[in-house]
């Protein structure tokens, strides 16, 4: 190995969801919204000027920022936005976690976390979750470094209230406690309501998920005026346009239309009781989710045999190899006729099976 291979920074990378691209095929894998952006969103592309691409964007992206602030009552010094949640996460671990203590997060959990916490050299802890997938809040207690849950968490699709949250937050005030909401808006409860409680509190959300906005990539993060701030000096001392013109115009949009947004979520809350039901039927059983997937798990068949069964009918659904969650399937919940053809093709497999 020559000398410049041996200084080269080694990493193992996270693995996103596959991105298949066939006609016909149902895609339940990456917990993308089915249903399009806003209107207002796809006329603002439609009408964008592309002669402006010439000029940069706004650093401050401040257009999205002060919509942000508003939509969520928080103050116009309180927001941070990124390219996609990960952005913020990654930006936010680079950022937060320098004490050399190792940081917090579950065992069973986003599994981008210990790969930023590799790329940066962060020590880290992985408590377990308990047999039902709940979060022991004493296992946070001990000194540590920062901690991180995703609430909702994924893959598990479980909501924990915000009075464990908030234990979990007094007994680390001498650290930065970042909640993860990517899902919160499938029937979660936010806790950006005590990011004026708590200085050292990041929440972090995206519209990835509940604003159908997965190929936009915008991510945003509320906190302390002082976490904020040391966020972007951060980013300005790496990249000071993460955010370009029209995520910023569009991104915006996608905010001020209230009631479609409430719409779509609802329509997908609606459509996870339903299928919810109907696997039930099927032998399967799964924690009650507060997000757009479900995570299942059947009586008598494997996962993965479901899975591979699944994806030779062109439907992809996600599967997660690795211990304690083998046995289990995260499926999305797309649109009901989606959800319809799924059913279809478990049952038939299930069925014959017998
Ligand atoms: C999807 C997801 C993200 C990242 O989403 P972005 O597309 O980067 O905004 C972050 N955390 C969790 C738990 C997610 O599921």
């Amino acid at each position: 190995m020559s000398i410049w291979e041996k200084n080269i920074r080694k990493v193992v990378p996270y693995v996103p969801g596959e991105q298949p691209n066939m006609p016909g095929m149902i895609k339940l894998n990456t917990n993308e919204n089915p249903y399009p952006p806003a209107p207002g969103v796809i006329k603002a592309l439609q009408e964008f000027k592309a002669d402006k691409l010439r000029l940069y964007p706004d650093p401050t992206a401040k257009l999205l920022a002060y919509t942000l602030a508003d939509y969520y009552n928080v103050g116009k010094d309180q927001v941070f936005v990124g390219v996609g949640s990960d952005d913020v996460l990654g930006m936010s671990f680079l950022t937060f976690f320098n004490s050399g203590k190792p940081i917090l997060f579950p065992d069973i959990t986003y599994s981008f976390y210990d790969v930023w916490a590799e790329l940066f050299s962060i020590p880290f802890e992985r408590p377990k979750l308990d047999h039902n997938f709940r979060i022991v809040k004493e296992d946070y207690y001990k000194k540590n470094g920062g901690v991180v849950i995703a609430n909702p968490n994924a893959p598990t699709s479980i909501c924990e209230d915000l009075d464990t949250l908030r234990d979990i937050i007094e007994h680390n005030q001498d650290c930065v406690v970042i909640i993860d909401e990517a899902y919160v808006d499938f029937g979660g409860t936010s806790a950006i309501r005590l990011i004026n409680e708590y200085d050292n509190l990041l929440v972090v959300q995206t519209f990835s998920k509940s604003r159908s906005m997965a190929g936009m990539r915008i991510g945003y993060a509320f906190g302390n005026e002082k976490l904020i701030k040391a966020l972007n000096d951060v980013k300005y001392s790496y990249n000071s346009y993460t955010l370009n013109q029209t995520s910023i115009i569009l991104g915006m949009e996608a905010v001020k239309d209230k009631g479609y947004f409430e719409e779509c979520t609802s329509k997908i809350i609606k459509t996870r009781s339903r299928v919810m039901g109907e696997l039930k039927e099927l032998g399967f059983s799964f924690p009650d989710s507060k997000t757009n997937f479900i995570f299942a798990t059947h009586e008598s068949i494997p996962a993965e045999e479901l899975y591979t069964a699944l994806r030779e009918e062109k439907i992809f659904v996600r599967y997660f190899k690795k211990p304690r969650i083998d046995n289990y399937l995260r499926i999305t919940v797309g649109t009901d006729d989606e959800m319809d053809a799924l059913i279809k093709v478990l049952k038939e497999y299930i069925y014959n099976k017998k």
